[in-house]
C-alpha cells in the first residue's frame, strides 16, 4: 500500500469507490420516473385499493419522483464537489462536527432511518471546508443504505480526500423498520462507528467521545 504521507498535495478528483455511485445517468431520471410509478400503480392494484380516489390518483407518480429525490445520491454527478485547502496553519488538533441531522432510507426495508453523524479528522495536509462535512454525509444517506455502510463510507472518502492522521465518524439512528413493524422498539437508537489511523489510539477516540458527551450547549 502507497505511503499516505507521499500523497500529492493536489486536490484530487472523485475518490468514489463504492458499488452504487453513478448507477442512474443523469438523462435516465425521466424514464426512471415513468417506470417506478408503472410498478407504484401495479402495487396499488395488488392492494386492491382504488387508483380513481383523489388521493390514490397521483401517488404512484409522487412515489417514483420523491424516490428519486431520496436516492438522489444514485445518480450520476450527485457527488458534492469538495474542495480541499492546504493545511497553512499546521493544524494538528481535532477537527469535529457533530449532531449533524441525517435523513436515509433502509435499504432492507425501504423505510427511513434518521439521525445525527459525528464526524471527526485530525489533518495532515489537507484541510475540507466546515460546510463540506454534512453534504459528504447527505450524498451517501440518500440511497437505500445500511447504517452500517453509511458510516462506513463517510468516513472512507475523508480518508481517501484528505489523507488525514485519522477519521472517526459515529451515527446514531431511529430505524422506522424497527419502530413500526416486527419488533417495533418505539425510541431505540442503533450507533455505529468508524475509525481510521490515530483514532485507534485510546486517547484520540476518548478526545472525540468527551467532545461528545459535552452537552450542545456549552
Ligand atoms: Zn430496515
Amino acid at each position: 500500500m502507497a505511503d499516505p504521507t507521499q500523497h500529492p498535495d493536489q486536490p484530487g478528483g472523485s475518490v468514489l469507490s463504492d458499488r452504487d455511485a453513478n448507477i442512474i445517468s443523469a438523462d435516465e431520471t425521466g424514464e426512471a420516473i415513468d417506470r417506478i410509478a408503472e410498478h407504484m400503480a401495479a402495487i396499488i392494484d395488488l392492494l386492491h385499493l382504488d387508483r380513481c380516489d383523489p388521493n390514490l390518483r397521483e401517488t404512484p407518480r409522487r412515489i417514483a419522483k420523491m424516490y428519486l429525490e431520496m436516492f438522489h445520491g444514485l445518480v450520476e454527478g450527485a457527488e458534492p464537489n469538495i474542495t480541499t485547502f492546504p493545511n497553512e496553519e499546521n493544524y494538528s488538533s481535532m477537527v469535529m462536527e457533530r449532531d449533524i441531522p441525517f435523513y436515509s432510507m433502509c435499504a432492507h426495508h425501504f423505510v427511513p432511518f434518521y439521525g445525527h453523524a459525528h464526524i471527526a479528522y485530525i489533518p495532515r495536509r489537507r484541510i475540507v471546508g466546515l460546510s463540506k462535512l454534512p453534504r459528504i454525509l447527505e450524498f451517501y444517506a440518500k440511497r437505500p443504505q445500511l447504517q452500517e455502510r453509511l458510516t462506513e463510507q463517510v468516513a472512507n472518502y475523508l480518508q481517501n480526500k484528505l489523507h488525514p492522521l485519522g477519521v472517526m465518524v459515529v451515527i446514531q439512528a431511529r430505524h422506522l423498520c424497527v419502530e413500526m413493524r416486527g419488533v417495533k422498539k418505539h425510541g431505540a437508537l442503533t450507533v455505529t462507528s468508524a475509525i481510521r489511523g490515530c483514532f485507534a489510539e485510546t486517547k484520540v477516540r476518548e478526545e472525540f467521545l468527551g467532545f461528545l458527551a459535552k452537552g450542545k450547549d456549552w
